[in-house]
């Protein structure tokens, strides 16, 4: 099949493409590489199935291809906020963009939705049937709300115009190939603690979070995408840490002696995330993570470690 990437050189739309070349498919890569890069990417660029095309995706494109995974869209914070208008645009502009031309070349259309659809949830863990708690008019909303109205765009493109969708919703993810400037927890605190330096816990650190390993959740895109649920299914991994845990974790891991330093907690933080995975079981197979967080933190430490180096 021919396959189209958006967010390709991202962190997650990178892994995907792996997994996409190793099984033997074309794979376009969409990217306007503003958190992404050439690097992620750079193994395949010089396969002949492999295209690279810098491209935004609030512009209007013509290709002809089976399939669509959307992943393009800043997924960290301190980016997404940098240029809230532009996150909005990029959700609702271009996932628009993206269904029309499933729409055009009856291509089925993958929707990278997020966990931030259920806000900071009074429900726990979070059920797809939950419709969340959202800011409208928060710091967090281009994100947020931006993610809402993608779902909906992919859902009244599937009622009105028969596209072939499939929509997941993602709970905080992690691994190699995060940017060091990412600016997301794991991240952070790997990169602080090679680099020495404190790590900063917004808030007391008693917020939750559960944190999933890339290969488990890319494993959880191809199953959703090949199978016939359209969703929406959360993937994620129920293991649920304080963010003071995480903290001491890492630093237990990395250096002992680092100093952990308490930030002010950002408006509208969620206090609390874990995914209700009962429907990814259902649905997809019986997928489930089985990389335990220790594990994955190794392996992204390994990682940083090498990029810092360098
Ligand atoms: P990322 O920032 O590493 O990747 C996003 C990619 O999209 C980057 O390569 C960026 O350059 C590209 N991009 C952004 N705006 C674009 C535009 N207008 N046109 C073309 N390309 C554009 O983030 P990620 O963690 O790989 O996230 C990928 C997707 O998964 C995002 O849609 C994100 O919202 C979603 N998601 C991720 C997580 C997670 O924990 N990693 C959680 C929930 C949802
Ligand atoms: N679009 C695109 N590539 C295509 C087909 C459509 O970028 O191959 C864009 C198109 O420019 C439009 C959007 O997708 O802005 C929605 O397209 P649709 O055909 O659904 O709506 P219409 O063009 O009728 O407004
Ligand atoms: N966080 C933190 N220190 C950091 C970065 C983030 O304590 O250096 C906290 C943040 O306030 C939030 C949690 O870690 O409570 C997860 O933040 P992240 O930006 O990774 O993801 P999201 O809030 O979107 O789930």
């Amino acid at each position: 099949m021919r396959i189209l990437v958006t967010g390709g050189a991202g962190f997650l739309g990178s892994h995907l493409i792996d997994r996409l070349m190793e099984a033997g498919h074309e794979v376009i890569c969409l990217d306007n590489f503003y958190t992404g890069r050439k690097q992620n990417v750079l193994k395949w660029m010089r396969n002949p199935y492999f295209e690279l095309v810098r491209h935004d995706i609030t512009e209007p494109i013509r290709l002809e291809v089976d399939q669509i995974y959307h992943l393009a869209c800043p997924a960290s914070p301190v980016h997404y906020q940098y240029n809230a208008i532009k996150t909005v645009k990029t959700n609702v502009i271009g996932t628009l963009n993206m269904l029309g031309l499933a729409k055009r070349v009856k291509a089925r259309f993958f929707l990278a939705s997020t966990s931030e659809v259920y806000g900071d949830p009074e429900v726990h863990p979070q059920p797809e049937t939950y419709w969340g708690n959202v800011n409208s008019i928060g710091i967090r909303s281009c994100y947020d709300e931006g993610k809402r109205m993608a779902e909906t765009l992919t859902f009244d493109y599937h009622r009105s115009n028969d596209v072939d969708i499939r929509v997941v919703r993602i709970f905080n993810t992690y691994g190699p190939r995060m940017l060091p400037n990412d600016g997301r927890v794991v991240s952070n605190f790997i990169v602080q603690a090679l680099q020495g330096k404190p790590l900063t816990v917004y808030g007391d650190g008693s917020q939750t979070r559960s944190f999933c390993y890339v290969s488990d959740l890319v494993e959880g895109f191809i199953r959703l995408m090949e199978g016939d649920y359209i969703g929406p299914v959360n993937l994620g991994n129920p293991g649920e840490y304080t963010i003071l845990q995480l903290a001491e974790t890492i630093q237990k891991m990395i250096n002992p002696d680092a100093e952990l330093i308490f930030e002010p907690l950002p408006q509208d933080d969620p206090k609390k995330r874990q995914p209700d995975i009962t429907r990814a079981r259902k649905y997809l197979n019986n997928w489930q993570p089985i990389i335990p967080l220790q594990e994955g933190l190794e392996k992204t430490i390994a990682y940083f470690r090498d990029q810092l180096k360098e």
